[in-house]
């Protein structure tokens, strides 16, 4: 019995991928975070880092995996099509997405981002078994003795935050959300309460995002100090400094990272292939099969 829970980071990118010279230390892929606890696999996002993790996938087959989306902006979904591991016989994935304003649901906007003539294949041509779950914010969702709690977020077209619990170990992934002026979001501080991990959209700085030339504010995204300002209500372990947007070169990033550790000890930055040990207290007897 796999008796660890692990943070992995594919793609912390925001907004678009941005291979390159500049980018190489925290990487250019779009979101996609997996998590795996107790030998189940849940990955958060699938954005282009989804397609580096099926890659990975490859020769761990046959493979059972929880995708779970916070929304549909094409730097969340657009690793899927490229997600190698669907298109295989014998994988089963579960995807979970809630329904959008427009009112469809994630499995019509998976199969809308494949439709020709946008991309050659279908979604039908997927040969693993595929089954789709709505989200219902504020509802929790139960794998086995995993407990992910899910919230809404304030994010142009909707989104939603996950917190995954485990065994006395918590981890919350929030991306994309815009913080409020005058007061923290309720839903966030919940999901973050006393985390081992928070994984935070910082796409911006504040002075960036309040700049009098060209001001952020409305665009769903937040700041790093307005991050440290929710790690520090929430009483949070480690927070991951997130969603970077793709104007930050490696070394703008180097120097958020150094001023949010100075403000919030514990804090990192997120960058492609760092792996998170959450700790976790597993009674003796518990066990359910690896997959
Ligand atoms: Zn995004
Ligand atoms: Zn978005």
């Amino acid at each position: 019995m796999e008796k660890k829970f692990t943070v992995h980071f594919w793609g912390v990118r925001g907004s678009i991928p941005c291979p390159g010279t500049n980018t190489v230390r925290y990487g250019g892929n779009t979101p996609c975070v997996e998590m795996r606890v107790g030998g189940k696999r849940l990955i958060f996002d699938g954005g282009t880092g989804l397609h580096v993790l099926g890659q990975s996938l490859m020769s761990k087959m046959p493979i059972e995996a929880h995708l779970f989306f916070t929304h549909s902006h094409w730097d969340h979904m657009q690793g899927f099509p490229f997600f190698t591991p669907g298109f295989v016989k014998g994988n089963s994935i579960h995807i979970y997405g809630a329904i959008a304003p427009d009112g469809s649901t994630v499995e019509q906007r998976l199969n809308d981002q494949m439709l020709h003539p946008n991309f050659p294949v279908p979604l039908q041509i997927m040969q693993s078994n595929l089954d789709f779950y709505d989200v219902k914010p504020g509802n929790p969702i139960y794998i086995n003795e995993i407990k992910v709690e899910t919230a809404p977020l304030n994010h142009p077209g909707e989104a939603v935050g996950y917190r995954v619990n485990w065994y006395g170990g918590a981890a919350a992934y929030i991306t994309d959300t815009e913080h409020f002026p005058d007061k923290l979001d309720e839903n966030i501080l919940y999901l973050a309460r006393n985390a081992d991990v928070l994984i935070y959209d910082s796409t911006y700085t504040d002075e960036e995002y309040n700049s009098p030339r060209s001001p952020k504010i409305g665009w769903g995204h937040s700041t790093w100090q307005e991050a440290v300002k929710m790690a520090k209500a929430a009483n949070v372990k480690t927070l991951v400094i997130y969603h970077h947007d793709p104007a930050h070169d490696d070394d703008f990033l180097d120097n958020v990272g150094e001023q949010a550790a100075a403000e919030y000890p514990g804090t990192i930055m997120a960058r492609e292939g760092m792996i998170l040990d959450v700790p976790v207290s597993v009674p003796l007897s518990e066990s359910f099969p690896v997959s």
